[in-house]
Order: C-alpha cells, then structure tokens, then sequence
C-alpha cells in the first residue's frame, strides 16, 4: 500500500480529501494528521471570540473511508529527506505523497511585547482564551485591535454587538480601514463603526506592547485587553523547511503545485506561494487542482504543464449580525445583501461538509 499522508485538515486539506476518497484506488492510503479532531472553519473564528457563535458552530467532522486513518498530535517535524513526518508523542509517519496544509500563523512585525501581550484568533485554542478575556472584562472595560483588515473589522463589530458595553478601538496602519477593499467600502465600513461607537485609529504605527499597554507611535494607551490582527505568516514548521520560498514565507512551487524536483511533495493554501491573497476559497480552489494531479498521477496520466489559472469569486466580510461588505465577482456589495450571502456561504459551506 502507498500512502498519501495530509498535514492539516483546515480549508485546503479537507477539499482535497473530499475529492480524493471517494475514487481512492484499492492499493491507496490516506493519512490525514491534525492536531483538532474536527475540521475548525476558521473564518469564523472572530465570531466565536466575540462570543455570537458557539464552539460547536464553528467545527465540521473529518469524512470518513476505510482506509482513511486520522492521526490526532502536534506535528513537530517535516524531513523530506526522510519522507517521515514528526509528532509530538506518536511515531513517524512516512509518506509516499505528502500534502502540505498547515495554514498560517500571526505575524507581529519584531513589535516588542505583541507576542507576549496581545491575544489571537489564529487558532481555535487561541480564539477560545480570547473569547473568555474579552468576555470576562467589566463594563466599559477597553480593548484595542491592531490591525483593521478582514478579521480585525469582524472581530471588531462582532465584539460591539455581542459587548455594547465595552469600548472598543481598532487601530490601522493606513490612511484608510480594509486596504484590500475599494475606498467606497472602506468608507462604508468606517461610517458603520462611527455609527456604533467604534473608534478607528488611522496611520497608527503600533511600536511596543506591554501588558495591558499598547504604544501607538511610542505614546502608551491603557488598554483590558488587545487582540492582535495585523499580520499573518506561514505555519512555522514550513517556513523551517529547506526549501525556496517568496517574501512572505511562502513555498514557491511548480504550476502544478508540487516542490519544484519533488512531485511527491505539494503546498496547500495559506503556506503556499500563489497569485492570490491567502484565503479559504483560494485554499479550496487550489486543492481542487492538486486532488485532480494527484488522481492523474496515480492513474499513470500525464500530468499538465500548465493549470488553468485560479479564479477568486470574491470576499465577503461582515458587520455583526445584520450588515456586511465585500465583492462579488468585482462588484460591490453593501447592507443586509451583503450579510445574507456571507451567511449563505457559510451554510453552503457547512451542507457540503457533512
Ligand atoms: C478571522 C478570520 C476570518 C477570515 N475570513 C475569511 C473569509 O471570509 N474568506 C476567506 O476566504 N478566508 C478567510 N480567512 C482566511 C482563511 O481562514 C485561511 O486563508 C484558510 O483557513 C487557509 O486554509 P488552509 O487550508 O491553508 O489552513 P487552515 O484552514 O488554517 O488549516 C490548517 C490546519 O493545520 C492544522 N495544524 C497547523 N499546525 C499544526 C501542527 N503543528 N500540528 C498539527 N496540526 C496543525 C490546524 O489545526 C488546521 O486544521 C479568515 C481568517 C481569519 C483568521
């Protein structure tokens, strides 16, 4: 038996699990490793944090298939020499095709204190403890978010709605929130958080951070709590291997997503370098190419020397329960529209993965 071993089962790993077992040839086997027990959909993580959602709610079963093994552990080693996977207090395992998916991790800039003193919503367990800070404090209790992309603008409006009672200030390097976006998005983001009682901070330039202290251009601000948003890299135990990456961190790969000499070894989403921003539908889009490599490969098909490129339909953020923002297919989207079809894909989303 040959196995194919897949490391994190997060947006990229699930999708190309979903489309390889069901034509799993007979002298195939498929080990996923995780350290969770259950896919997490992490894109909702700032609404677990913020306390709207429950944990349940955020979380999806791996599939199952006969010959599917899941090993539950914390990866601490990848040798590709070896062609063996390291975990914590289990043996090896070995692979004959290994999927890289660990996604990705906070970036804190060498900002002194911020890895120490500011909570994350990168990981469940990490969203889990901000979750019970942010709502243990006491009315009129203040929380800073550095960082006013994606996640920093949900979490932020999140929080307002689940704690109304808390003031909360989300800090941002730009001149305006939610750089990705248009400026006219950005502008009906902000108009939001002034409505409710958000303070944004622009051209912040956050240097130092100590406990309950957050030094914006080296003046220190009180702060209950500060959840840190403002950056994100590549899983460690990637950027650790030895291998040609871009700026980022992330593994540069062949147009047909393996390491360049070694079509046995393929990045998924967040740790590998694409055209795209990092994202789960991006993610999936890319797994859905490598699950079709793969399949090719093991029926002895040749294998493409060009994929067609990578679509984006587009983002969605929201704003607590009733508006949101983002693009479809280019085109902006504002209001209650906007929500209800973040709402609908993630209930797509969840109808698909069981
Ligand atoms: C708050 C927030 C909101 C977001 N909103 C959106 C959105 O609206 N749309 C969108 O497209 N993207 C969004 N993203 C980005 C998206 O979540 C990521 O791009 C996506 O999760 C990447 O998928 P992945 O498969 O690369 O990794 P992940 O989904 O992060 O999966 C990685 C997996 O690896 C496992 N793992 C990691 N390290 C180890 C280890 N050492 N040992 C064992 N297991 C390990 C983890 O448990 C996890 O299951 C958001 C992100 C955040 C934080």
């Amino acid at each position: 038996m040959k196995n194919l071993v897949v490391l994190g089962g997060g947006y990229g790993g699930m999708r190309i699990l979903q489309r390889i077992l069901p034509h799993l040839p007979e002298d195939r086997t498929v080990t996923l490793i995780d350290r969770s027990p259950y896919h997490c959909l992490k894109t909702e993580y700032y609404a677990l944090a913020a306390g709207t959602v429950s944990d349940q709610e955020v979380r999806v079963s791996f599939p199952e298939h006969e010959r599917l093994t899941i090993a539950y552990g914390e990866i601490t080693e990848i040798s590709l020499e070896e062609r063996k996977v390291y975990l914590n207090d289990k043996e090896p395992v070995s692979y004959d095709d290994l999927v890289i998916g660990l996604g990705c991790e906070d970036k804190y800039h060498n900002v002194p204190g911020a890895d120490v003193y500011t909570l994350s919503i990168q990981t469940i367990e990490k969203s889990r403890t901000t979750y019970q800070v942010l709502n243990n404090l006491a009315p009129g209790a203040r929380v800073g978010i550095v960082g006013a992309g994606l996640s920093g603008v949900e979490l932020a409006s999140e929080l307002n709605e689940s704690r109304p009672d808390l003031n909360v200030v989300l800090f941002d390097r730009g001149e305006h929130i939610l750089s990705a976006f248009s400026e006219r998005l950005s502008k009906y983001v902000q108009s939001w958080f002034t409505k409710h009682n958000v303070e944004i901070v622009n051209k912040a330039n956050i240097t130092r951070v100590e406990e309950n202290l957050l030094y914006n251009h080296d003046e220190p601000l009180p702060f209950d709590a500060i959840v840190w948003t403002a950056g994100i890299q590549p899983n460690k135990l990637v950027r650790d291997l030895d291998v040609e990456k871009d700026r980022q961190g992330r593994v540069i790969l062949t147009p047909q997503h393996f390491l360049p000499g070694r079509d046995d070894v393929f990045v998924v989403g967040d740790c590998a370098s694409l055209p795209h921003a990092p994202s789960a539908q991006l993610a999936e889009e890319q797994a859905e190419q490598i699950a079709d490599i793969l399949k090719r490969k093991w029926a002895g098909k040749p294998i493409p020397e060009t994929l067609p490129s990578i679509k984006m339909k587009g983002t969605m953020g929201s704003l607590g329960s009733k508006h949101g923002f983002g693009l479809v297919n280019d085109t902006p989207v504002t209001g209650r529209v906007a929500r209800l079809i973040k709402s609908g894909i993630l209930w797509m989303y969840k109808y698909h993965n069981g």
